[in-house]
């Protein structure tokens, strides 16, 4: 619906931008690129800002520059009772606050972001070690053990799949991208996977490289091709690695045929500095994507994902909005205390309810 609002301005002086909510971030991305300029735009091809920024935005460098909302530093919207309205600190403040988290269960039509902007880091890599599933009890033992120290410049994530980087057996692919701005900076983010001591287990172990952001798009899309059917959910955790283990071994053994993968993502917040709507996040991040071809299988795949975060769920401090089944689980996504505060914000802006919630949502205790 809102495709068309795909224009943007980038003030390369004040470092801002301006872009409607039909603007892919890679789209966003490249363009700052050319300026030397940066934003913390999501991982993937074809996703846009709108729903990326209402739900909060996991993107690059966001270990380090924060969630992606948290450089919004104003909406213009359409407000439930038609009046077009800018929202910021200091004005409809209520409105500014709900947007950032909200996701899809916001009560507004946003058609334009104001963007804090970041210069380019410096020193851009990523390294990439590739373990067969046998390593698996290896490979997550050392991830949980090094997480707490990984430094924010790195978004370390690992990706286990039954087809590792596309052409291998059922394996996990423990990737490092780096952002840092010093060389210091770079050489401290580098160490954890140059002195792996798991690293000889590797099949391959890259140097770190620094193929370009559009091959890093590339590659991060090989594992979310179009025109397939997805069934996703997900996870925040700081579940002890024992009581996570037996559940990741069955994830391994019941994981649908590849590209379905799960994610864990190193996490490892700080304090949420600003005061918003989004408010869940944990040290671990993991998500499962069943994701398959054929309509006919939807019955064999479709609820997969859903059912092992069911299992999981003891161990689960809620979710994320990006990557969430609501219609077939519900989970907490806010904050008690934020979703409570939302509900009032959303009674007084839409008291008629014009706009739909969120498919599902935890009782307001
Ligand atoms: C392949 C893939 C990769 C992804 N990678 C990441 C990632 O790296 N990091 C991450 O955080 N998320 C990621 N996501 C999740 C993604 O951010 C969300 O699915 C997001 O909602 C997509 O936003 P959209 O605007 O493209 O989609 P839409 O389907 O257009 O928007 C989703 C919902 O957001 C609301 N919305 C959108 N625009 C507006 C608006 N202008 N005003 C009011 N409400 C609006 C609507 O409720 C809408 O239904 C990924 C998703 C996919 C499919």
């Amino acid at each position: 619906m809102m495709k068309h609002f795909n224009q943007f301005e980038v003030n390369v002086n004040e470092m801002t931008a301006t872009a409607g909510p039909g603007v892919g971030g890679s789209v966003l991305m490249l363009e700052l690129y050319k300026h030397n300029l940066f934003f913390p735009a999501g991982h993937c091809k074809g996703v846009c800002i709108g729903g990326y920024l209402l739900q909060g935005g996991y993107g690059w460098n966001g270990r380090k520059l924060g969630i992606a909302c948290e450089s919004v530093i104003g909406i213009d919207l359409v407000t439930a009772d038609g009046e077009y309205v800018h929202a910021s600190e200091s004005e409809n403040a209520d409105l500014f606050w709900a947007a950032r988290g909200a996701g899809g269960g916001f009560f507004g039509v946003v058609v334009r972001f104001h963007l804090k902007l970041y210069p380019l880091p410096k020193y851009r890599a990523i390294i990439a070690h590739q373990f067969y599933m046998k390593h698996l009890e290896d490979v997550y033992s050392w991830a949980y053990e090094v997480g707490p120290s990984i430094p924010k410049a790195v978004e370390f994530q690992m990706l286990m799949s039954n087809k590792m980087a596309g052409i291998f057996g059922p394996g996990i692919e423990a990737a490092a991208p780096i952002f840092a701005d010093t060389r210091d900076e770079f050489e401290e983010a580098m160490a954890f996977m140059k002195n792996s001591p798991i690293k000889s287990k590797a099949l391959i172990a890259t140097p770190a490289i620094d193929p370009g952001i559009d091959a890093l798009y590339k590659l991060v899309m090989s594992h979310y091709p179009e025109n397939h059917h997805y069934g996703v959910d997900n996870m925040w955790t700081h579940a002890p690695l024992d009581d996570l283990m037996p559940y990741i071994k069955e994830i391994a053994r019941t994981l649908p045929p590849a590209p379905s993968h799960m994610l864990w993502l190193n996490w490892h917040p700080g304090q949420i500095q600003s005061d918003m709507a989004y408010s869940n996040e944990d040290n671990i991040y993991i998500a499962l994507y069943t994701i398959w071809k054929n309509a006919a299988d939807t019955s064999k795949y479709g609820d997969w994902a859903a059912s092992m975060m069911h299992k999981m769920n003891h161990m689960s401090t809620g979710i994320q909005l990006a990557d969430e089944g609501l219609h077939k689980r519900t989970a907490p996504f806010l904050s008690d205390a934020n979703l409570k505060k939302i509900q009032q914000i959303r009674a007084d802006r839409d008291p008629k309810g014009l706009f739909h919630e969120w498919h599902s949502r935890p009782e307001i205790k």
